[in-house]
């Protein structure tokens, strides 16, 4: 094996550099796995555009690849060996804290940057920090005792394994939180990888009404929300979205809302207080606005809405993204549209983002792609 390791590290704004980290000695507890592929999402374009984390950072938290060196101690406690292909989550928990106890890690402090300047989570840790291998922008990731492992089913490839990460938000946010299920009708705002996600959870999960809207600039994701299940898609530079949810339900309005734009800010909180039935919906919600000047507080209050917060995914969300992924019942390999080498991670963060490669829906890093 060789003796250093190739990584992509930001050193700062849109900036980035190569180095070498040594290769590092893994315990009787840790392990070392290959990286095949590092899915790129939303998040990244923001931090890597304006890091919040000064520190240099090698980038990547939605990682795939094969364990090529495992502790023994490791490989028992997570029933994985040397040549598994793995799916690791990028929490890093205490496994001692009450949420850990319940399964909810991702609300861990130990693995949450926001709150705790000492935590580890792949991709938001400096890479300054022994063994430094704590990004998927690499050809390799550093497994410590308490890494989340998922062993990919048999059929997945590393690549369409990318997708883990958004189909297991989809699992979370639409049918765990927002509790859609058979005969649901649900408004996807956002015909992103994450959107079309939660196309794909809602339309499993056997909702009646699938309501997709997006740009001019989306054609191209809108035919494929029409692919994986969506019933109505809607151009919001061309149609009130409002009045065609209004047109499509009867005047009712449908029964959950989520906001899948990236944080795009007042417009679609505002339109899905509005879209939602008369009482009882729910509304996903998401972004970074601080402030909600004149936000609709009595409207969201009659209608009894319940509002919840895109945070992540569970281990039972990732468990059943894997097994949706391997069902093989929807054409997602519509979603993963583009791949990257090491070299090119400044193209694809920019490709996410809209400023790079045409056409992107889902983008993979694959840091041995290309490589001498
Ligand atoms: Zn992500
Ligand atoms: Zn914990």
């Amino acid at each position: 094996m060789a003796q250093q390791v190739s990584a992509a590290v930001r050193t700062g704004p849109s900036r980035t550099e190569f180095r070498e980290f040594p290769m590092p000695e893994v315990p009787e507890d840790g392990a070392l796995m290959r990286v095949d592929a590092a899915g790129i999402c939303g998040t990244d374009v923001k931090m890597y555009a304006a890091p919040k984390i000064t520190a240099p950072v090698i980038m990547g938290h939605e990682n795939i690849g094969v364990v090529v060196e495992a502790g023994t101690e490791f490989s028992e406690r997570k029933g994985v060996r040397e040549g598994d292909l793995v799916f690791v989550e990028h929490y890093l928990p205490c496994l001692t804290c009450d949420w850990c106890h319940q399964g909810e890690y991702r609300h861990c402090e130990a693995t949450d940057w926001r709150l705790n300047p000492d935590a580890i989570r792949y991709g938001y840790t400096s890479a300054e920090r022994p063994p430094h291998l704590w990004g998927g922008f690499a050809q390799y990731l550093y497994l410590p005792w308490n890494a989340v492992v998922h062993k990919v089913p048999a059929g997945v490839s590393a690549e369409l394994a990318g997708l883990v990460t958004p189909m297991s938000n989809g699992i979370e946010w639409a049918l765990f939180d927002c509790g859609v299920g058979y005969d649901s009708t649900v408004l996807i705002q956002g015909p992103g990888q994450q959107g079309l996600s939660q196309v794909v959870a809602c339309k499993q999960a056997g909702a009646s009404l699938i309501i997709v809207t997006g740009t001019s600039k989306d054609a191209a994701r809108m035919e494929v929300a029409r692919t994986l299940g969506a019933d109505h898609v809607v151009n919001v530079d061309q149609d009130d979205p409002l009045e065609r949810v209004r047109d499509i339900t009867g005047g009712k309005g449908v029964d959950v809302v989520l906001d899948c734009t990236a944080g795009a800010g007042r417009t679609p909180v505002l339109l899905g207080v509005e879209a939602l039935k008369r009482r009882g919906g729910t509304l996903l919600v998401q972004g970074e606005l601080a402030t909600f000047p004149d936000f609709p507080l009595a409207k969201v209050t009659e209608k009894a809405t319940t509002i919840k917060s895109a945070r992540g995914h569970s281990y039972r969300a990732c468990e059943l993204a894997l097994r949706q992924l391997a069902s093989d019942r929807f054409r997602l390999d519509l979603m993963t549209t583009h791949t990257f080498g090491l070299k090119d991670v400044d193209l694809a963060i920019k490709s996410v983002g809209g400023q790079g490669a045409e056409g992107v829906i889902h983008v993979n890093l694959l840091p041995w792609k290309d490589a001498p």
